[in-house]
């Protein structure tokens, strides 16, 4: 297994002057992030340039950015919806295309950057083309990583495509990370806001509802990243991300607790040093670093007051209540293709308690259900291509799907 830490850890060549404009690609234009990175754009049209927006399902919502941006293309991936999107767009240059190789096309058009911001795997095609094609990335997508990680961080390494973490612990390491720094690196710690039940006790979690769940305290983000908010697999997922952005092993990753959601990540080097990054919990902070990076532009997120907030807590994670962050962390740790299953099965266990058909707890017992079902069934090999990661995804779909159906 490779990863970062064997990897030379390098700035990569200059990038544009700050003067260009810059082009980009957005898939996943309709949701979370690709809505503040238009927010972004549009904020300044003399630096951003639009060629792309994909969106999944929401025509009018796609042809409205589309129009906004002055984009130069506009794809559907649901294809029973091209002649909703060809009639929304009556009467403008702009073209149209729809289905999943649309999308693959999309990505792979040469821009400055292509924002990958689809939720879930069904991302990791169209940021794998952008990726082959040497594209720089702003890389929300975290499930790209937890789901292909060594073979996605392979092929960004063949063709020279820069990953530029958006997630916003990734980004604040990213930022206070200085290249050089491999071998000085003690630990990466992420910190956690700890969800909308940070404080519920496991009998209040096993009665939790969807509505509940989706009731974040600090961040607004989609339906299927604040339900793994509240169940605190979003910080397993993003102890895989950071082992596959950074320099180091498994066994250099924590996570601490953080309620205000103000120190976005930290890192401990070697001489006792700590570097942490902070902001406002908004999204457009990390995102704007991406957009513009190496330079900073101005952006319309809240400035931190600190005489404010008061107060910076932090504390351990209760792994009891939430387990899912040690079972992603063990599946990282057994090198094979687990964090592929944990994945998919998180997936389907999100959409099924979003559906009422599970329980709130049920979400990662049937994680661990499907685990440790594909494990007896020997499907745990590390996946080596694309092919092989939606074999293994496909497979703990299904497995995951039967054992929601007799719960
Ligand atoms: P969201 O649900 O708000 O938006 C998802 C986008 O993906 C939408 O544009 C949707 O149309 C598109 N999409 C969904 N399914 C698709 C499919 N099958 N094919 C093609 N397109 C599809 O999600 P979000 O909160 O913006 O999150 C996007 C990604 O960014 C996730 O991986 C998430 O973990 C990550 N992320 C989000 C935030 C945040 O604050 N929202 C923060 C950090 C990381
Ligand atoms: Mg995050």
């Amino acid at each position: 297994m490779t990863n970062a830490a064997e990897q030379d850890w390098q700035v990569p060549g200059e990038s544009r002057p700050a003067t260009d404009k810059r082009c980009l690609t957005i898939l996943g234009a309709t949701g979370s992030i690709g809505q503040s990175t238009l927010d972004l754009v549009e904020r300044n049209p003399d630096r951003f340039e639009v060629e792309a927006l994909t969106a999944f399902e929401n025509v009018s919502q796609l042809a409205q950015c589309a129009r906004k941006t002055n984009a130069k293309l506009a794809v559907i991936a649901n294809p029973e919806l091209y002649d909703d999107l060809k009639q929304a767009l009556a009467g403008t240059d702009i073209e149209k295309a729809a289905g999943p190789q649309a999308l693959i096309e999309a990505a792979s058009r040469p821009v400055d950057l292509v924002m990958a911001a689809i939720v879930g795997a069904a991302g990791l095609a169209p940021t794998l083309a952008a990726v082959k094609q040497g594209t720089t990335i702003g890389l929300a997508n975290k499930e790209c990583l937890v789901s292909a990680g060594d073979f996605f961080m392979g092929e960004a390494a063949r063709s020279g495509a820069q990953i530029l973490p958006v997630d916003s612990e990734h980004n604040a390491v990213f930022q206070v990370l200085p290249s050089e720094a491999g071998k000085d690196i003690n630990k990466i710690i992420l910190t956690a806001s700890g969800g909308p039940f940070r404080t519920w006790s496991q009998e209040q979690m096993a009665k939790a509802q969807p509505k509940d769940a989706l009731k974040h305290p600090n961040w607004s983000m989609g339906r299927k990243l604040t339900i793994d908010s509240a169940t605190m697999i979003n910080k397993g997922l993003e102890l895989i991300e950071a082992y596959h952005l950074f320099p180091v092993n498994a066994d250099q990753l924590d996570v601490l607790v953080h309620p205000q959601s103000i120190v976005h990540s930290m890192v401990e080097f070697c001489d006792g040093s700590v570097l942490a990054q902070m902001g406002a919990p908004d999204m457009r902070t990390p995102i704007a670093y991406t957009l513009t990076w190496p330079g900073r532009m101005a952006t319309p997120s809240p400035r931190l007051d600190l005489k404010e907030i008061g107060a910076l807590t932090f504390e351990g994670v209760d792994h009891t209540r939430f387990p899912a962050v040690g079972l992603a962390l063990s599946c990282l740790k057994r090198g094979d293709g687990s964090p592929t299953v944990l994945n998919a099965a998180n997936e389907v266990a999100v959409e099924r308690f979003l559906e009422g058909d599970i329980g709130f707890l049920d979400i990662v017992s049937l994680i661990d259900a499907v685990l440790n079902q594909t494990d007896k069934e020997n499907a745990h090999a590390a996946p080596m291509s694309f092919q092989d990661v939606m074999e293994l995804d496909k497979f703990a779909r299904e497995c995951a799907g039967q054992i929601a159906d007799h719960k």
